[in-house]
């Protein structure tokens, strides 16, 4: 801001002008170019990425919500990616309940598993070669290297660093290793990570946050005697990916212009967009929404509600219009006066209206909300309501002993 002060001190432009010159700050062309409504003027490209090693809860919803409704808003596409590279931790059927929970919810993928689509496969686990392949163009490019050393090499050099209270991280002693070197160990067979070469991890403009990051250099100890790296690690000795590189290799294939996701991610963003300058590819936007929060401020649990959506469906049996509207308003601000929305509603009012604050959570709004698109529902008639009727008694008997009922 300062910056552009002097700027406009120097030469001042009139407004008009100021949009058209070359001479005005990027900022100010970039925020120009934005439309008022916070929407992106193109299509979006979205995607909701769940690894299937839990199931959808309040917060992943409302992400995959998010994603949806600013795809639908914009004629644009939401794909289903399911990044599944941690095998060790995946469960089996997490995949199948995600896709089922989904479509209760009625967010229908546009792309992803059993639709197919462009770009797929859509699932991490079918697309290791093209993550390959790609560190492999980072090796070549001088951005990324392979690394040899053994974990215990490793452990005891953070041993060695912790005792002496010093940072973490890696001494890059196989960044030395001369390409032939490094290609004749990885061909006889030789155990390697690729590390990705992070001198730098730039800033980025966030759509809920603006501008985010440190412009932080990889380098945590400047002195030549001691220097650490994160240089962090792109693909695993089992010659799969990790989140990091999948994620961006994907986003990048599959055409994602907006990334929509919690802001547990965010410190890993300035590391994404790292990525996506070695490569010289375009980052896509990203968007980082609030963490939900209970009463206290405390951040949603599993004690504390931010529990598998079928508990809602089955224990409840709240109806999907109710908890997506309630998702919906979780950190989403809107001018109408009324906060019930259908689906349909939502596609056609949903911007990038974002709260910075926490979210919180106060479950009374889900119930009446829930009244409110029952009642709905009831003057609509029709199966739909048969079929809440239905799922209410079964919710009732489950609850109540006949007599009382
Ligand atoms: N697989 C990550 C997750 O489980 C995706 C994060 C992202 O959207 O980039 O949430």
């Amino acid at each position: 801001m300062r910056q552009y002060r002097t700027l406009v001190r120097r030469t001042w432009i009139c407004v008009q002008c100021r949009a058209n010159s070359s001479v005005a700050s990027p900022n100010v062309l970039r925020a120009s170019s934005k439309p008022k409504s916070g929407l992106p003027s193109e299509p979006a490209r979205t995607r909701f990425a769940p690894s299937p090693t839990g199931y959808l809860h309040l917060g992943s919803l409302r992400t995959a919500l998010f994603n949806y409704l600013l795809a639908k808003r914009t004629g644009g596409q939401f794909l289903l990616r399911i990044e599944d590279t941690d095998q060790k931790r995946t469960i089996p059927g997490a995949e199948e309940r995600l896709y089922e929970d989904l479509q209760w919810a009625g967010l229908q993928w546009d792309e992803g598993p059993n639709v197919g689509g462009p770009y797929g496969p859509y699932r991490q686990s079918e697309r290791t070669a093209l993550y390959q392949s790609h560190a492999n163009d980072l090796i070549a490019s001088g951005h990324a290297y392979r690394c040899f050393c053994s974990v215990e090499r490793l452990d005891a050099l953070n041993r060695q660093r912790n005792q002496a209270g010093l940072p973490l991280g890696y001494d890059r002693a196989c960044f030395d290793i001369s390409a032939e070197e490094s290609a004749e160990r990885a061909a006889k067979g030789e155990p390697f990570v690729v590390r990705l070469k992070a001198d730098q991890y730039p800033m980025f403009d966030d759509l809920v946050y603006g501008k985010t990051g440190q412009n932080r250099t990889g380098k945590k100890q400047l002195e030549l005697i001691d220097r650490v790296y994160d240089d962090p690690i792109l693909l695993k000795s089992d010659g799969h990916p990790t989140y990091h590189l999948a994620n961006v290799v994907d986003d990048h294939h599959m055409k994602i212009t907006h990334v929509i996701r919690g802001t547990e991610w965010m410190a890993s963003t300035p590391l994404h967009v790292a990525l996506y300058n070695a490569f010289q590819w375009t980052p896509p936007q990203f968007g980082h929404v609030p963490l939900l929060v209970d009463r206290n401020g405390q951040k949603l649990s599993k004690r504390n509600a931010d529990i598998d959506i079928s508990i809602f469906r089955d224990r409840d049996g709240i109806i999907p219009d109710a908890l997506v509207n309630f998702a919906a308003l979780l950190g989403w601000s809107h001018t109408h006066k009324s906060d019930v929305f259908t689906l349909a509603e939502l596609e056609n009012i949903f911007n990038l209206k974002i709260t910075k604050g926490n979210a919180t959570v106060v479950f009374d709004k889900l119930w009446f909300l829930q009244k409110a698109h029952a009642q709905r529902c009831a003057a609509e008639g029709g199966p739909a309501f048969e079929s809440l009727v239905e799922r209410t008694t079964k919710v009732a008997e489950q609850k109540w002993p006949q007599e009382q009922l």
